[in-house]
């Protein structure tokens, strides 16, 4: 087991302390290898991804990020800017598959903008294709036409090796769950959508025992508010995907409980928590590692297939909330507040090993 730990920049050094904690209680220290990303690799060799991180991620079996960014990098030029080495890193390893679950704890109900009933015991799964689709497509710029006006230019793309291994990422993954998969996409309109909707169905025949459904994006925009607990597993390409899992992990009311993983065709995955680096936040003991302890559970589960692990972890979290203890962000009346340290020894003390 060979795990890259890149903690990168903001909170990242922070949450990922907790996380690692959780490493060493499972006896697993000498499984992890540290790297530089994001401003911290810019600021140890002026490159976002220095050649030595990426070839530590590329001999690992997972990756465990913290977040990368801060406004300090924001005049450097785009190449050198710390989102690029997030980028750079999921291109060189490959990471054409992200899931993102968005679970609604018991006790952060309250938190969510919509009505406890419509997401109580909410449990659904994102699988989003993170390689190809509009964001990558070629042709793309801003060119200017023979009449002087400038137009905007990109392209969606999808081939049907692309379409074919997301689509058994997402019914492998729906297989493991409630056997329910809805693909979304915009194929009354867009022809690349059309394709995908074809190689998902032609797909559905080797999983007889998982029932596929097919939505248009912007219904199922609306439905992921007015009734999300329909949904299981979803699976969209880049674009949608991008909307789509922002606005389902809102649902369960606070950022810093997501977690995400990125996975190849071997499983081999980058685990990240779905949010940023949250300078205003850094250096604080504020944050919420939660997330980022969630996003280990997801790794010990896809990568390792450490099942035991992944539910101790998650078990252990799902103990603190019950016993009350809060970070910040999800603070409420009735509840203590405490710091990010206290917080990984909390779930540390619950972890049944
Ligand atoms: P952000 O997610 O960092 O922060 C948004 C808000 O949520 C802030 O108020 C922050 O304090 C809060 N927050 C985020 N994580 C939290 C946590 N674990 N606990 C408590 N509060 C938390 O988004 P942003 O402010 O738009 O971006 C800040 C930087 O992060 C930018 O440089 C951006 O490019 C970068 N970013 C990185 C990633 C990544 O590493 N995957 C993702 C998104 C943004």
């Amino acid at each position: 087991m060979k795990i890259a730990v890149l903690p990168g920049d903001g909170i990242g050094p922070e949450i990922i302390n907790q996380a690692v904690k959780v490493i060493d209680k499972f006896g697993l220290s000498q499984s992890i290898e540290y790297g530089a990303i994001g401003g911290a690799g810019y600021e140890e060799s002026k490159d976002p991804l220095p050649e030595t991180t990426l070839n530590l991620a590329l001999a690992s079996d997972a990756v465990l990020l913290g977040s990368v960014g801060d406004w300090k990098y924001d005049k450097l030029p785009r190449e050198l800017r710390p989102e690029r080495g997030l980028l750079r890193i999921r291109q060189g390893l490959n990471l054409f598959a992200n899931l993102r679950p968005a679970v609604m704890f018991p006790e952060l109900v309250h938190a969510s903008s919509l009505k406890a009933e419509v997401v109580s015991n909410l449990d659904i799964m994102i699988v989003r294709e993170l390689t190809g689709d509009i964001y990558f497509g070629e042709p793309r710029g801003i060119q200017t036409k023979e009449n002087g006006e400038r137009e905007g230019i990109n392209t969606m793309r999808y081939s049907e090796s692309e379409i074919d291994r997301i689509a058994e990422i997402a019914f492998q993954a729906a297989q493991k769950r409630s056997k329910k998969l809805c693909s979304v996409d915009k194929a009354n309109v867009l022809e690349t959508t059309e394709l995908w909707r074809e190689i998902v169905t032609h797909k559905s025949e080797k999983y007889p025992d998982v029932t596929l459904t097919h939505m248009y994006v912007d219904n199922a925009a609306m439905q992921l508010v007015r009734d999300p607990k329909q949904f299981d597993v979803i699976v969209t390409g880049n674009i949608f995907g991008d909307i789509l899992s922002d606005q389902a992990s809102m649902l369960t009311g606070s950022i810093g409980m997501l977690p995400s993983a990125s996975l190849d065709q071997n499983n081999k995955g980058m685990y990240e928590p779905s949010h940023g680096s949250a300078p205003d936040i850094a250096g604080q003991d504020v944050a919420n590692p939660i997330a980022t302890i969630l996003s280990l559970a997801m790794m010990f589960k896809y990568t390792f297939a450490e099942e035991k692990k992944s539910q101790a972890i998650e078990n252990a979290v799902r103990q603190v909330l019950k016993d009350g203890l809060r970070t910040k962000d999800i603070f409420s009346e009735g509840t203590k507040m405490i710091g990010c340290n206290e917080m990984g020894d909390a779930i540390i003390e619950r972890l049944d090993i």
